[in-house]
């Protein structure tokens, strides 16, 4: 079985070290092994990304935003090829990623503008013969740790801007489906990125604790579940790091009394089965305003989950592939299981549905009558299950959203603007979608939720990874004729 390298100083390492499997989740095959970093891997990788750090931080704008253009164009020209990569280790159907890799190639054409993204500002003759202007300088090395669901898009959120704003990076992919990432470390290399600006370590715990507590590392971003985003948090602030940690998530769909049947239940069900529902920006409530409203769509949705081919996703026209670990699949089966007794009717049960082979499969559940004292309605159950909710008023809907514990993307559906526009205004989320079940923003605007969907407080790619990825200085300067110049043991003032 072919093992899947460490990348570190643009080498391809081969550590003798604890193996773990990487398994086709289609066919329940083991498709590769993969090294789980010691703590000597991991500081090597940071050894080279400290080692690359002053090459890369002199390097021009240009020459920087020229590996982005290059970047852009292998990506696109290599889609299939990690498309089918992701596919044989994630599960997702290929439509799908390359959907991944399409989304992730905004977070490049975003970095490829740096040479504006960079810019300082300047303030002429802010007292007089002073001027100020600012600069923003990279942090230094970067840890990106990255999950198992969009292996490359998610990891290009990350690297993209991080090695922009003139970074190195250590990248720490989920161990479940690595090989993604070091397929881009080979295309940045190939589109002219130096060595040792990019790493790739693969690990766990202790290749991330050691991410965490290295005092060369300086910013760590993270994204994966809520309690081990919480852990990253707290550790990396403790050790005195900037830290951004996204976590899990329960988005909601409040559907009105208007909105329209079809748009509706078209989007419930590419929003909620799709990617096999392990998305965080995934649908997995819809709160119904009114019992008509309920009565009308279940049917519907019912009707569009008879129509799902699921299967392997490298097999043309599936649309819905596997879970990605038996232990994924034994836990969401085992959200299902309990949802009758703890008073849902279950409409649908995944459990039900029959598949050939050794995949990690479980067919879409949709559940009505849920009741928000459940586990199945308050935990983040990351598969293919749809839970309904059914309220009376579009204030009872906006209750329900603004108390549950993760605020990551909501959505609304409507045909009346005023009630749309009153949403956006009251509803405790990051990403608000209006007729959009999916709001992930476009690469030119930043991704984060709120509540706990995001520890810290900046939101990541985008705008907003910038900031998080340099520092700034601000330089006051002052020309002043040595003939006018006195002793003045006052403080500065601005005259
Ligand atoms: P995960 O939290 O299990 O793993 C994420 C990363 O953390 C991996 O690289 C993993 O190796 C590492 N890790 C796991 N356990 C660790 C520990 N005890 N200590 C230190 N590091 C540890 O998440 P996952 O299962 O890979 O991904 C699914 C989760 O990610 C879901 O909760 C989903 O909602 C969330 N997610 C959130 C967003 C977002 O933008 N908010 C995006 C994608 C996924």
């Amino acid at each position: 079985m072919a093992l899947i390298p460490h990348v570190i100083g643009g080498e391809k390492v081969d550590a003798a070290e604890r193996l773990q499997t990487v398994f086709n989740p289609a066919t329940g095959e083991k498709h590769h092994e993969v090294p789980i970093a010691s703590v000597e891997t991991v500081e090597q990788a940071i050894a080279a990304a400290q080692a690359a750090l002053p090459m890369w931080r002199r390097t021009s704008l240009t020459k920087r935003a020229n590996v982005f253009f290059n970047l852009r164009q292998l990506l696109k020209q290599r889609t299939p090829e990690l498309s089918a990569i992701v596919t044989a280790e994630h599960g997702k159907v290929l439509e799908d990623a390359a959907g991944e890799v399409a989304r992730g190639l905004e977070n490049v054409e975003f970095a490829s503008g740096l040479l504006n993204l960079l810019k300082g500002e300047r303030d002429e003759q802010v007292s007089t013969g002073v001027d100020v202007h600012s600069v923003k300088q990279p942090v230094g090395v970067v840890a990106a740790i990255t999950p198992f669901n969009f292996p490359i898009m998610v990891p290009l959120w990350m690297i993209a801007s991080a090695i922009a704003c003139g970074n190195t990076v250590v990248l720490k992919p989920s161990e479940r489906d690595p090989s993604a990432s070091v397929f881009i470390a080979d295309l940045f290399r190939e589109a002219g990125l130096p060595d040792g600006v990019l790493n790739v370590v693969h690990g766990d715990k202790v290749a991330v604790d050691t991410l965490l507590d290295a005092p060369d590392v300086k910013a760590i971003s993270f994204v994966g579940s809520t309690p081990i985003a919480k852990y990253i948090y707290e550790r990396a602030a403790a050790n005195g790091k900037r830290v951004q940690a996204l976590g899990g998530a329960k988005n909601h769909m409040l559907v009105m009394p208007d909105a329209d049947l079809k748009v509706t239940a078209d989007a419930a069900i590419s929003a909620a089965y799709g990617a096999a529902g392990e998305r965080c920006m995934a649908v997995s409530v819809l709160v119904a305003v009114g019992d008509e409203m309920a009565d009308r769509v279940i049917p519907e949705i019912v009707s569009r989950i008879a129509d799902l081919k699921i299967g392997d996703g490298a097999v043309a026209g599936t649309d819905m592939g596997p879970l990605i670990t038996p232990e994924a699949k034994a836990r969401v089966e085992g959200y299902v299981a309990g949802a009758a007794a703890e008073g849902a009717t279950v409409v649908v049960d995944g459990r039900d549905f029959k598949f050939e082979g050794n995949g990690f499969f479980t067919g879409p559940t949709l559940l009505d009558h849920v009741k928000t004292d459940s586990k199945v309605y308050r935990e983040e159950i990351f598969g293919p299950v749809l839970a309904v909710v059914r309220v009376d008023t579009y204030e009872e809907g906006l209750e329900l959203i603004n108390s549950h514990q993760f605020g990551n993307g909501t959505a609304i559906f409507t045909r009346d603007g005023g009630v749309a526009r009153q949403f956006e205004f009251d509803v405790e989320a990051g990403m608000v979608g209006i007729n959009v079940p999916i709001p992930v923003p476009v690469g030119s605007f930043s991704f984060g939720g709120w509540k706990d969907s995001l520890f810290g407080d900046t939101h990541i790619y985008g705008p907003e990874s910038v900031n998080f990825y340099t520092r700034s200085k601000v330089v006051t300067t002052r020309w002043p004729n040595p003939d006018q110049s006195k002793v003045d043991l006052g403080f500065p003032s601005n005259s």
